[in-house]
């Protein structure tokens, strides 16, 4: 009886100081060997692409994607570092193991599944037609007979204009590497069209007002997924989990109006 009430008890007793040591920790900052075992996961981005993911003044990394994947980081207790690369570069990297996510408004595509795992979506987008704010000419696809399109390359607004290329109806594809260079080439005249995500398009028109305009904002509807190396379900389950845990909590409601409000 006295031996077993001496065991609880020191059992008790280890569990306390084991707590009380963790608490310690915490409080004083002196966490070396705990912050050692925070994973670090490196995230590919492509970062021409605003709200989602562009640079601020001081050149850092900022948008929508890159809030949320820090969100669900934080929230699933892993950190992130933001690497910029081309939107083409993303899946090979990711099946390179150079990234180990990609948050890059990248559309959840059949093709695109084959090749690596998609998280749950987070938001919807879809592609939309742009042309030069002083065109009366196009006024949808319709209208893109023999026309010069301009796109970022390995997007789905690329894939859309191969399309409509292979169909005989756009005369030429333009492809940049990056999207501020698809609507320089739009202000320019070297292109007629551009085809890309609407609301990104909707930001370059914010940023440069009267040069460019929406004629057709309905020509796919597509959804957005964080990706991972196929078969990393580790990595894919904590991005759910944490998803689901920042839509709960308020925080991705937040972002939205940060971003999009
Ligand atoms: N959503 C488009 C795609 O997945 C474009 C993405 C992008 O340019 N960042 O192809």
């Amino acid at each position: 009886m006295t031996n077993n009430f001496l065991k609880i008890t020191m059992l008790a007793l280890v569990i306390f100081a084991i707590a009380a040591s963790g608490c310690t920790g915490d409080q004083t900052g002196d966490t070396i060997e705990e912050t050692e075992e925070i994973p670090l996961y490196y995230v590919g981005t492509e970062p021409t692409f605003p709200p989602f993911e562009y640079t601020d003044e001081t050149g850092e990394i900022i948008g929508f994607d890159i809030d949320l994947i820090k969100a669900i980081a934080a929230d699933q207790g892993f950190e992130v570092e933001i690497q910029p690369i081309g939107f083409d570069a993303l899946i090979p990297a990711l099946q390179g193991g150079n990234i180990d996510i990609a948050a890059s408004g990248m559309t959840i595509t059949e093709e695109r599944e084959k090749e690596v795992d998609f998280s749950a979506p987070y938001i919807n987008a879809g592609l939309a037609l742009a042309v030069a704010a002083d065109n009366d000419e196009i006024l949808g696809v319709d209208d893109l007979q023999g026309k010069i399109a301009a796109v970022q390359v390995g997007t789905t607004g690329s894939m859309k204009a191969h399309e409509l290329l292979d169909a005989g109806i756009l005369s030429e594809v333009k492809e940049f590497s990056t999207v501020d260079v698809v609507m320089m080439e739009l202000i320019s005249g070297g292109a007629d069209v551009v085809i890309n995500d609407l609301p990104v398009t909707e930001a370059y028109i914010k940023q440069q007002p009267g040069k460019i305009k929406i004629v057709d904002d309905k020509l796919t509807s597509e959804s957005y997924g964080f990706a991972v190396k196929e078969g990393n379900k580790e990595l894919l389950d904590m991005i759910n989990t944490g998803l689901q845990n920042v839509i709960a909590d308020g925080t991705y409601d937040e972002l939205l109006a940060k971003y999009f409000g």
